[in-house]
């Protein structure tokens, strides 16, 4: 019997949501095509976080330098797992660590990587992935080869598995690298404003064009009770802190309201704002991914309509 192997990302106090998102999908398709779910966990706690997962095997890592993510270490124990076991499919959450993972793994055990998947489902015998290619500007239907697949799934797409279960755990032992080693995780910085906080975002992109033009967006923020957040590029020019970065390798944020201008919507973006009760995208390329998943668009120039904006707001 085949299985579906998930591997656990460590987040504070247990398992990230994404990798509790994995474990319901896991399980469906497992049960689908008559195979087994499995979950896979590092570090000091896996064996206590695993233990009580509704699946029907766990492997424990159990050293506890593995607590954070270490890339070769994570990767020799998985190879070892998949050559050993030869899952159908290994799931990992597309994350910074399952980027970085997933690849790696798929390259040592010869396998495809499915990469940035929002969908996963069984027709007959077949799985089919949905993946986003081009920035979003594109959906993939892949059908997995039957040789199987490592498969990064965008976090958000499912709801976590909350069954509780009591599965038989394996132990296994790993040698640690010697080329490599963790010295210190550095988290994103807060900075000035915590836009996590914030229920209005006025968010900006690329379309801003110019640093001269940001106080542009910051009227309008202020006019509208909101805060200023942006998309990477903007804080890789050097125009806005970091802490104001909303996405991947930024802040995750759920403001009431996300007006998002001159920001296409890659899925590194998305990934940290799609869950905005109302969207509203200004930007001129009506097909621009963020248009998607917004609630309202406009392709109004945003550099016109920001002062127009402000100025009925202010009720001049
Ligand atoms: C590992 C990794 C992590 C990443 N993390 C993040 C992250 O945390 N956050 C993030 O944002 N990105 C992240 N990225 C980058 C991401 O892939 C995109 O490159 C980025 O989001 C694009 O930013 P943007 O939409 O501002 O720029 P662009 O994609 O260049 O889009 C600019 C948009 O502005 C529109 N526009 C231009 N002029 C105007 C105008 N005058 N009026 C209205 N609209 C206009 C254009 O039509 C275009 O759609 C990450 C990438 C990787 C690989």
């Amino acid at each position: 019997m085949g299985s579906i192997l998930v591997v656990m990302e460590n987040g504070t106090g247990g398992f990230v949501d994404s990798s509790k998102e994995l474990i319901a999908k896991a399980k469906d398709i497992a049960k689908a095509l008559g195979m087994s779910s499995v979950a896979i966990g590092f570090g000091s706690e896996a064996e206590k976080n695993l233990k009580g997962l509704s699946v029907d095997r766990v492997i424990a890592v159990s050293n506890p330098e593995l607590t954070q993510y270490h890339p070769e270490a994570y990767e020799k124990a998985l190879a070892q797992v998949l050559q050993k076991d030869q899952p159908f499919l290994t799931l990992v959450a597309n994350t910074t660590m399952g980027m970085d993972l997933g690849a790696g793994l798929a390259a040592r055990a010869s396998l495809p990587l499915i990469a940035y998947c929002s969908q996963l489902s069984v027709e007959g015998q077949e799985v089919l992935a949905t993946s986003s290619v081009f920035a979003g500007k594109l959906m993939a239907e892949i059908v997995v080869p039957e040789s199987g697949a490592v498969i990064s799934v965008m976090p958000g797409q499912w709801p976590q598995d909350t069954d509780r279960g009591d599965p038989p755990i394996d132990r296994m032992s790993l040698d640690l690298p010697s080329s490599m080693k963790i010295l210190q995780l550095i988290e994103p910085e807060k900075g000035d404003v915590d836009i996590t906080k914030a229920e209005i975002l006025v968010s900006v992109g690329r379309g801003i064009d110019n640093p001269d033009n940001l106080p542009l967006a910051e009227e309008l923020a202020e006019a509208i009770g909101g805060v200023l957040s942006c998309s990477r590029p903007v804080v890789d020019a050097g125009w806005l802190p970091k802490s104001r970065q909303v996405g991947k390798s930024g802040q995750t944020v759920k403001p009431k309201v996300y007006m998002a201008f001159g920001i296409s919507g890659a899925p590194e973006h998305q990934q940290g704002m799609k869950d905005a009760d109302l969207i509203i995208a200004v930007n001129t390329d009506e097909n621009a991914s963020m248009m998607d998943i917004a609630h309202y668009g406009s392709t109004v120039d945003m550099l016109d309509l920001m002062p127009a904006l402000t100025e009925r707001l202010r009720g001049e």
